[in-house]
C-alpha cells in the first residue's frame, strides 16, 4: 500500500484549532479581486455572463438587496421569485414589481460556489452520534433531512427544466473511503446510530477492502452513499434565469464587480415612505449607495466584513481549499462515475463526464490537502494564491490511493483556490441578524438576514437555508408570523446562536 501524502486523523486537531482564539486582524476582508480561475468559468455557455451588470448606473433603490451571487444568494433570489410570482397582492399595492437586486463584489457565482468539488451529495449518517449528543434525536434527524431535501429539490428543478445535461449531473454516488481502522468503526457506528433512529439508509453499502479493490482499485474498505456531482456554476445560473423570467410581479438586477462595502441605517424620520414598507438601510458601493428595506448577508466566508461580530472562533471563520484538475490514466469505463471522499472527508474528488472522443482519459476534480498546511487554511482569505504545501499533497493524492488509475508524473490542468466559511459547529447561521453582544436589540439590524457558513459543505443545505431565509422575510412584509420548515435544524437559527463571545 503506498504511503498517503496527508496526515491521518487530523479532523479533531483542526476542530482544537478553529477554535483558538482569532488573530488580532480578525475580521474577514473583501474577496480579492485577482482570484484563481476554476475549471468550472472554462465554458463560456453561460449566463448571466460573469461580468453581468458591472457597469452602468446601480439600481435605484430595492426592496429586497441580496449581498453574494453564490448558490446562497443566487436561491433567494429564486425563492422570493416563487413567492411572489403567484401572489400579485404586494405588486398591486406598490404598483411595480417587487425589486430585487443581486451584489456581487467580483464576477458572477466566483466566490465558494464557482470554485469548489462539484459534489452535491447528502449525508446519510454524518457524523449522527456527535448529532445527538449535543443535540438530541430530533435535531440530528433534521440535520440529515435538509440535506435530503436540498438535493431532492435542486435535482428536481434541474430536471423539469430539461437541465440535467446542460449541468452535467451525474447520479454516481460517493464512495467514502476508510484509511484506518479508527475511521471504519466510528463511520459504522454512526450508521448505526441513524439507521437505529430511523433515517433512510436506502442506497447505502459497505464494501470491504477486497471489493473496493476490485471495482474501483483503492486497498481500503468504503461505504458507498448515494450522491451526485455537477457543474456548480451551471447550476446556479439555472436558478438565476429561473428567478428574473419569474412573473411581472418580481424583477431582478444583478450588479457583479460591485462590493458592498457599509451598511448604514436610514433614520425612521428620514426613511421614504415606501408603502407598505419602508427604506432602512443604505448601502454603499464603489458605483454608488442603494437605499433598500431588507439586506440578506448570502456573502458566507466573507460575512464578518459587513457583521464584525460574526469575526472568530464563534463566528464565520474564512477557510482557503484547493483543487486540482487532473487527468486519470486511464478510460472512464475503467474508472467508473463514482466520487469519492477519504481521510475523514478532507479529501474529495470526482471524474467529469467525459463528452467527447477527443478525450481519451477523464478529467478528474480533486480538492483538500488542507491538513497538511499549517493553520489548516483558517483565517486565509486570498483565493488568488495557491499553497505549494497542499498542491504537492494533492498531486500525490489519488496516485497514492488508487495506484493503477492515475499517475503521479501527471501535470494538473488546472489548479485553484476558493475560500469556505468555517464554522466550530459546522452548522450555518440562518436567520435575522443578531449580535448578542449588544445590549438589547440593534435596530441597525432590522431587516437585516443573513444564510451563512457551511463549513466546506453547503451544495446540499444552501438552497434550503435561502428558502427558509427568504419564508421569514416574506412573512415579515406580510405581517405574518414564521414558522420552520420540518427539515431546518433549529439549531441553525440565529437566535440559537451567540457569535459574540468570540476570541
Ligand atoms: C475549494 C472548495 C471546495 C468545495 N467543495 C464543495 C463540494 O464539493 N460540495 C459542497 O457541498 N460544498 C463544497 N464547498 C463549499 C461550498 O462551495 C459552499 O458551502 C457554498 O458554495 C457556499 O455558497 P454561498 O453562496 O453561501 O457562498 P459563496 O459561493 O462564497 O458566495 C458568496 C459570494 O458573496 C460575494 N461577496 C462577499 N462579500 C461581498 C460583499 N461585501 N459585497 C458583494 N459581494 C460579496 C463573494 O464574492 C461570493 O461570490 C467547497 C468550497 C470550496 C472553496
Amino acid at each position: 500500500m503506498a504511503t498517503l501524502p496527508v496526515p491521518l486523523h487530523a479532523w479533531s486537531t483542526h476542530q482544537t484549532v478553529i477554535g483558538l482564539p482569532a488573530p488580532a486582524d480578525k475580521r474577514t476582508s473583501l474577496p480579492v479581486s485577482n482570484s484563481t480561475k476554476s475549471f468550472w468559468f472554462t465554458d463560456a455557455d453561460v449566463r448571466p455572463v460573469p461580468h453581468e451588470g458591472s457597469e452602468g448606473p446601480v439600481t435605484d433603490g430595492a426592496d429586497i438587496c441580496i449581498i453574494g451571487s453564490g448558490i446562497t444568494g443566487v436561491s433567494a433570489a429564486y425563492h422570493l421569485s416563487r413567492a411572489f410570482s403567484g401572489d400579485n397582492s404586494l405588486a398591486a399595492s406598490l404598483g411595480r414589481p417587487v425589486k430585487a437586486v443581486l451584489f456581487e463584489a467580483r464576477e458572477f457565482c466566483s466566490g465558494a460556489t464557482g470554485t469548489n468539488g462539484g459534489h452535491l451529495t447528502a449525508h446519510k449518517f454524518g457524523e449522527f452520534r456527535r448529532w445527538q449528543k449535543e443535540l438530541g434525536q430530533e435535531e440530528a434527524m433534521r440535520a440529515l433531512e435538509i440535506e435530503q431535501y436540498t438535493v431532492k429539490e435542486l435535482t428536481r428543478i434541474l430536471k423539469e427544466n430539461g437541465k440535467e445535461e446542460y449541468v452535467d449531473l451525474t447520479h454516481g454516488g460517493r464512495l467514502m473511503l476508510m484509511f484506518s481502522e479508527q475511521e471504519l468503526t466510528e463511520t459504522k457506528a454512526d450508521y448505526e446510530a441513524a439507521k437505529s433512529a430511523g433515517a433512510d439508509m436506502t442506497g447505502v453499502e459497505w464494501l470491504s477492502k477486497e471489493e473496493v479493490w476490485r471495482r474501483y482499485g483503492a486497498p481500503y474498505p468504503a461505504v458507498l452513499i448515494p450522491g451526485n456531482n455537477l457543474w456548480p456554476l451551471k447550476a446556479v445560473s439555472v436558478l438565476y434565469n429561473l428567478a428574473q423570467n419569474s412573473s411581472a410581479n418580481f424583477s431582478l438586477n444583478l450588479h457583479t464587480r460591485t462590493p458592498v462595502t457599509s451598511i448604514s441605517p436610514i433614520e425612521a424620520s428620514n426613511a421614504v415612505a415606501n408603502s407598505p414598507f419602508p427604506r432602512r438601510h443604505t448601502l454603499t458601493t464603489p458605483r454608488g449607495p442603494v437605499t433598500c428595506s431588507y439586506v440578506l448577508h448570502a456573502t458566507n466566508a466573507y460575512a464578518s466584513h459587513l457583521l464584525p461580530h460574526l469575526a472568530g472562533p464563534n463566528g464565520i471563520v474564512p477557510t482557503r481549499g484547493q483543487i486540482i484538475a487532473v487527468r486519470a490514466s486511464v478510460p472512464a469505463k475503467e474508472l467508473s462515475d463514482v466520487g469519492g471522499t477519504g481521510n475523514e472527508g478532507f479529501e474529495y474528488w470526482f471524474p467529469r463526464p467525459v463528452k467527447s472522443d477527443a478525450e481519451e482519459t477523464p478529467l478528474v476534480i480533486v480538492g483538500g490537502g488542507r491538513e497538511v498546511a499549517k493553520g489548516f487554511e483558517l483565517y486565509e482569505t486570498d483565493d488568488s494564491v495557491i499553497n505549494k504545501d497542499v498542491g504537492v499533497a494533492l498531486r500525490a493524492f489519488l496516485p497514492a490511493t488508487f495506484p493503477e488509475k492515475y499517475d503521479a508524473e501527471q501535470d494538473p490542468e488546472m489548479e485553484w483556490t476558493g475560500i469556505m466559511g468555517y464554522t466550530h459547529s459546522g452548522d450555518p447561521f440562518v436567520g435575522p441578524v443578531v449580535d448578542k453582544g449588544q445590549r438589547g436589540d440593534n435596530p441597525a439590524y432590522d431587516g437585516q438576514f443573513i444564510a451563512a457558513g457551511y463549513a466546506g459543505h453547503g451544495m446540499p443545505r444552501a438552497f434550503a437555508c435561502a428558502e427558509a431565509v427568504v419564508g421569514m422575510i416574506v412573512a415579515d412584509i406580510q405581517g405574518k408570523m414564521w414558522s420552520p420548515p420540518s427539515w431546518l435544524p433549529r439549531g441553525y437559527l440565529t437566535q440559537h446562536k451567540d457569535a459574540s463571545q468570540t476570541g
